[in-house]
């Protein structure tokens, strides 16, 4: 009992900081998990404390914004966090309809429940869910949004129910001009939606997505089919939506969303009964429907302390702050080490050293610190005066701090060799870090051009390297000498230029001569450079020649052949990746596509020429139709790599 009292008041406490003031102190993962352990003690003692917050939905209206009473009230959702007990949710079901069951599956949009009332076709009013039977009245706040419909064609009286969301895009662009960066999405929305200014709302740029009809009598719907197909008919916007009675064809769906695709947070997916009878039937709970349960993907975000800060120089000289953790899992991995990007993200995320801080980790990339728990003490993070490397005084260029000691400063020679070898570059097989830090340590060398005349004796000093190791380093050094002329630029590193600017600067000059003699509003005029680029080309050249010019000497100086020259299947073809194929990754599919002199984009514009969409694909398909490009599947995919 003292165990359910104490969670039951840390629990309500964090709910009025989420809830109430959009500023929670600890990671919804690490909620759930205190949650759930309340639910066990409830379910072992068949004790409920009055105040559990597993007896209420949500959070008390605040009574700065009015109030408004929902004609039905909003409920929460059932949830589960394995297949398993999704399919017993399923058996449970289907004894109780006694037979065959339709479900829907839809995404679970990760943002705030709100709830839209219209009139003779016109929009009255929005409100929150607050605690499901009165929330606030954020009318005001709504209209703001863009994608709303003001006029409807149904006369009768409605309320639409949708989740609103803050899109990462503009959550990226947000952040990038904020004087104080939002934590995430959900409180981005929740924050911008709760807020008595307008205005404030306005300039997030929030989009709502709509799931459910709350009251409609007159419309006559009869399933979740027909109520998103109404939301559509009257403009509303909606999204996926399929429909089976196989449980194992929907945890098959569930498998092959990519969330990490998508340009807003879900936290998981919903399973609903199709066929409002049978719902009827089914009933609620005191909180949530019996008739939907939310299967949860496992949380990208949680709370840990920063326990330190540590600068690391990268091959451009530039300072990285690299934030190093109390150690804590998530997504099946123990992360110790996040990003920071610079000195100003530390002083615009208020994080310090000791304080605890939100990480969020997705795809398998470094996790990312995303702000400080409002109100965690800890000691400032100083902005480094010198170089941590090599002691030389930083110099502040824009955003960024930089150690200006080019060719005295060890991570710098390194990481210029490291990239130089690296697989997108010259594709040096077997070059680790650690050997190149004992090519510079024990061989001096401190220039990737010196590499091409090591020998099997200056081997043999370093440590690892035996005669097979030696002989299989050589083979590759020698090897790289055919990298094609993309691949050479993107390994020059020049700043700025990645493998896709390499490749476009490669198609319009084709050697590097012609390359170094570029001017600046020449190299402008591409279109992927502009004059940040083409700055820092002319720049580059200016100060390195000699080492293009040495590696020159030694025989390297590719010339480029397009397969567009050869006439290859995607020759001078925009074309956009989307959802997942079965027989290749993504980068697998690109490479596939730029051997065949195509150019893959990110996002589909009006230039894009084709659009191969796997299974899950989602928004991006969507446009490609709206723009009508031609979509191929992987089947006709497959059949163009033959030809
Ligand atoms: P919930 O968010 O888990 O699920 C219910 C909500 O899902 C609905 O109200 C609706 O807004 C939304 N939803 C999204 N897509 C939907 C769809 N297609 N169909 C129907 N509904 C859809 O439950 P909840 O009761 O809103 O809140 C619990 C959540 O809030 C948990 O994730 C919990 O971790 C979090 N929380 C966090 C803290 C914290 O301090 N971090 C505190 C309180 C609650």
């Amino acid at each position: 009992m003292n165990r359910m009292r104490e969670l039951v008041d840390l629990l309500n406490e964090y709910a009025y900081r989420y809830y109430v003031l959009d500023d929670p102190e600890v990671s919804d993962k690490e909620y759930d998990a205190l949650y759930d352990e309340l639910v066990r003690l409830e379910r072992a003692t068949g004790n409920v404390l009055p105040d559990s917050p597993t007896k209420r939905v949500g959070g008390e209206p605040v009574k700065l914004f009015g109030q408004h009473k929902h004609i039905n009230r909003l409920y929460s959702l059932d949830k589960c966090n394995s297949f398993d007990e999704l399919r017993a949710w399923n058996e449970k079901i289907r004894k109780a309809a006694g037979g065959k069951v339709f479900y829907t599956l839809e995404y679970k949009l990760d943002g705030l429940t709100l709830c839209l009332t219209y009139e003779n076709g016109l929009f009255l009013s929005a409100a929150t869910r607050g605690n499901g039977e009165t929330g606030e009245d954020v009318t005001e706040q709504v209209r703001t949004i863009k994608s709303i419909p003001f006029r409807i064609p149904y006369m009768g009286k409605l309320e639409a129910q949708g989740e609103g969301i803050m899109r990462l895009s503009a959550l990226k662009e947000y952040n990038e001009r904020a004087a104080e960066p939002l934590k995430n999405a959900r409180n981005g929305v929740a924050g911008a939606i709760r807020n008595l200014d307008p205005k404030v709302t306005a300039s997030r740029n929030l989009d709502i997505i709509f799931y459910n009809v709350n009251f409609a009598p007159d419309a006559g719907l009869a399933s979740q089919t027909e109520c998103i197909a109404f939301l559509k008919k009257n403009r509303f916007k909606t999204d996926r939506l399929d429909r089976t009675d196989s449980i194992e064809e929907i945890i098959a769906r569930i498998e092959s969303v990519d969330r990490n695709a998508l340009d807003f947070l879900i936290d998981g997916m919903v399973i609903k009964v199709d066929d409002f009878s049978l719902r009827a039937q089914l009933g609620y709970t005191d909180k949530f429907p019996r008739w939907a349960i939310a299967y949860k993907f496992e949380a990208e975000e949680t709370t840990t302390v920063l326990r330190d800060v540590v600068w690391q120089v990268g091959r451009t000289g530039k300072l990285t702050p690299l934030g190093l953790l109390e150690p804590v899992e998530l997504c099946g991995a123990t992360i110790s080490k996040a990003t920071l990007n610079n000195y100003s993200d530390i002083q615009r995320k208020k994080v310090r050293k000791g304080s605890r801080v939100f990480i969020r980790r997705s795809n398998d990339v470094i996790p990312e610190i995303l702000g400080a728990v409002t109100g965690t003490g800890g000691d400032e993070i100083l902005r480094p005066e010198r170089c941590p490397a090599c002691g030389t005084p930083v110099e502040e260029i824009g955003a960024h701090l930089f150690c200006p000691n080019e060719n005295g400063c060890m991570p710098q020679i390194c990481g210029r060799i490291e990239h130089f070898a690296s697989k997108d570059c010259m594709d040096i097989e077997g070059i680790s870090e650690k050997t190149v830090r004992q090519l510079h340590d024990k061989l001096g060398i401190t220039s990737a051009d010196s590499l091409y005349s090591l020998r099997a004796e200056d081997l043999a000093e370093l440590e690892g390297f035996k005669d097979r190791k030696t002989e299989n380093f050589l083979k590759a050094v020698e090897k790289s000498r055919g990298a094609d002329l993309p691949h050479f630029i993107n390994a020059l590193g020049i700043p700025n230029i990645g493998k896709k600017t390499a490749r476009d600067l490669a198609e319009r000059f084709r050697n590097i001569d012609a390359l170094m003699a570029a001017d600046a509003q020449t190299l402008a005029a591409i279109p992927s450079v502009g004059e940040v680029i083409a700055g820092s080309v002319v720049n580059y050249f200016r100060e390195h020649r000699d080492f293009v010019e040495r590696l020159k000497a030694i025989g390297i100086s590719p010339v480029y052949e397009s397969a567009f020259d050869n006439g290859g299947t995607f020759s001078g073809l925009k074309v956009v990746l989307t959802g997942s194929l079965a027989a290749y990754t993504r980068s697998q599919a690109a490479a596939e596509i730029e051997k065949r002199g195509g150019t893959v984009q990110s996002s589909v514009t009006k230039e894009t020429d084709m659009v191969i969409a796997g299974e899950a694909a989602g928004s991006k398909l969507d446009k490609a139709s709206k723009l009508g490009i031609k979509i191929i599947g992987e089947n006709e995919f497959i059949d163009l790599l033959n030809t």
